[in-house]
């Protein structure tokens, strides 16, 4: 057993295909991390359990856990269904207290808030965002979702942000295609702009398509009118741009670009001292963000309770 002077956190990212445990400080090393598939609730929170087990014989208590997780979840302190997955097509995931589950599994308190909201936090304070209290962190991924950091703070409503259902206006060049969002079609910007909806418009995933396809001078623009949208709407000094499709690095100029194009000079950025190299940039953690701001949001939990 270690007598770290530290304490030490646990970190769960709850993924629908894989999950990741980890045991460590906030912003600093990992002294234990396992990974393995989702399956059914009761395997799946079983293996989280056993990781926390194990992880409390060797290295003693778990100050808290911070879980980021698939959607949806009720993430709304203090609301009755808090910590539970909502409706859902997973089967056997629909109501599971995964918080509750996980807390007990790990003896200690828990916090819980979806993936994109935990990256957020990732980012925001070891990151692409570090030294800003104003940031979006988006994922365009197999779905597009963003989470939204003022002044420090995790932005909610009644529930958390659908940003990935934005309505975006389409182009006119990409008039024939239908959009892949379940429920709005080509209206939103998940279903025009998702890894799926560039495989379902060009016939083969965005990864095999070259840097000079036609295809993503579209991407771009569609970014960039989600970027105005969002800076309008919360005025963000970074805007992280992360997830799968973002693995195009060529793509962030075309985005700025396509993005100062959409605003015909409005907000005036050299006021702010705000260069766009540095408004709309790609994630820095990569995968690690989940594990990193799942640590943040156990410490925010635990300190703050
Ligand atoms: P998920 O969103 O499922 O968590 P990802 O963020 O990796 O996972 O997103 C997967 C999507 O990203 C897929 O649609 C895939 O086609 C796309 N993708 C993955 N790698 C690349 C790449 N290098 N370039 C462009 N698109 C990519
Ligand atoms: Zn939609």
């Amino acid at each position: 057993m270690s007598n770290s002077p530290h304490s030490l956190y646990g970190a769960v990212e709850a993924g629908g295909t894989k999950f990741v445990c980890a045991l460590g400080e906030p912003g600093g090393r990992l002294v234990a991390e396992a990974s393995f598939a989702t399956t059914t609730p009761d395997e799946t929170l079983a293996r989280v359990a056993d990781f926390f087990v194990e992880a409390r014989v060797r290295h003693g208590a778990v100050a808290a856990v911070g879980i980021g997780s698939f959607g949806p979840v009720h993430v709304r302190r203090g609301a009755p269904q808090y910590g539970r997955i909502a409706r859902t097509p997973k089967p056997g995931w629909e109501g599971v207290d995964i918080l509750g589950e996980i807390s007990r599994g790990a003896c200690a308190p828990a916090a819980i808030d979806t993936d994109v909201n935990v990256a957020l936090l990732g980012e925001a304070r070891h990151g692409a965002g570090a030294g800003c209290d104003d940031v979006v962190y988006v994922t365009v991924g197999t779905g597009i979702g963003a989470g939204l950091m003022a002044n420090g703070r995790i932005v909610y409503g009644f529930a958390h942000p659908e940003v990935g259902h934005m309505h975006v206006p389409k182009l006119a060049e990409d008039a024939a295609f239908a959009g892949v969002c379940a429920f709005h079609g080509d209206r939103c910007i998940e279903g025009l702009a998702s890894g799926p909806a560039l495989r379902e418009r060009w016939g083969t995933g965005a990864e095999n398509l070259p840097p000079e396809h036609h295809g993503w001078t579209l991407q771009a623009r569609y970014l960039a009118a989600l970027c105005v949208n969002l800076l309008v709407t919360c005025a963000p000094r970074r805007i992280i741009l992360g997830g799968g499709v973002m693995m195009q690095a060529h793509l962030f100029a075309r985005v700025r670009m396509s993005l100062c194009e959409l605003l015909n000079g409005y907000l005036d950025f050299a006021a702010y001292g705000i260069g766009l190299d540095e408004l709309v940039v790609p994630a820095r953690l990569g995968g690690r963000a989940g594990v990193v701001g799942a640590l943040e949001l156990a410490r925010d939990f635990a300190t703050a309770g």
